[in-house]
């Protein structure tokens, strides 16, 4: 998963927008829920939030963050934690730690679209597979014509698949061709 200019990126992202386009088509509100931590539990990443704040106990709550996030992400977890940034850390109350855990855990965004078809990595729709003969890649209906890769109703997710299906195909029709 990548932080980009422009919002969420990175592999999982593109696989993962495969599987919304037809909400977002049909205004369906999705969202998106990432862990900052995923390799501390809730309960750990509080002792070790804990640690954090004993170190930090007399600095304002904005200054205690940067050994557990990238500089960039401090201020926006701290806006969205609704706590005062200018607070003591001592002063932080146990809710509002609860809070910026939660936070931590799941990093909420709402999906506002895709973007679009000039910067797709792979498109759905093309040619009907049923309507192919997946043994020569010759078409069932016009004798000499042959489909390969982009062109064919297959989407297969971010990886490498599509290139394989793009080379097996034209391999195929090549033969056959
Ligand atoms: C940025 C990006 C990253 C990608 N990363 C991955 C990845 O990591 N793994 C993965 O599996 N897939 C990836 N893909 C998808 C993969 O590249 C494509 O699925 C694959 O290249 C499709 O091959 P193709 O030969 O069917 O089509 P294309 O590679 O699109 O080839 C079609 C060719 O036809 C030419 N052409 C178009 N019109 C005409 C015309 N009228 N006359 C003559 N020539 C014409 C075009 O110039 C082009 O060279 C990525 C795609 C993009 C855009």
């Amino acid at each position: 998963m990548l932080f980009t200019h422009f919002g969420i990126s990175g592999p999982v992202i593109l696989s993962g927008s495969s599987y919304i386009v037809k909400n977002i088509k049909n205004s369906e509100k999705i969202n998106i829920a990432i862990d900052l931590k995923p390799s501390l539990s809730y309960d750990t990443l509080d002792a070790r939030i804990l640690r954090e704040f004993k170190e930090f106990t007399n600095k304002d709550f904005r200054n205690s963050l940067s050994n557990l996030l990238p500089k960039s992400l401090i201020p926006v977890i701290i806006k969205l934690s609704c706590i005062d940034p200018y607070k003591k850390v001592n002063e932080v109350t146990k809710e509002e730690r609860k809070r910026l855990i939660g936070l931590l855990k799941s990093f909420p965004f709402t999906v506002k679209g895709t973007r679009g078809f000039n910067e797709a990595i792979i498109t759905q729709g093309g040619v009907c597979v049923k309507d192919i003969n997946p043994a020569t890649m010759e078409s069932k209906h016009i004798k000499g014509l042959f489909f390969a890769g982009e062109v064919i109703d297959v989407d297969a997710l971010t990886g490498g698949y599509n290139l394989q299906v793009a080379w097996s195909t034209g391999w195929l029709a090549g033969l056959n061709v």
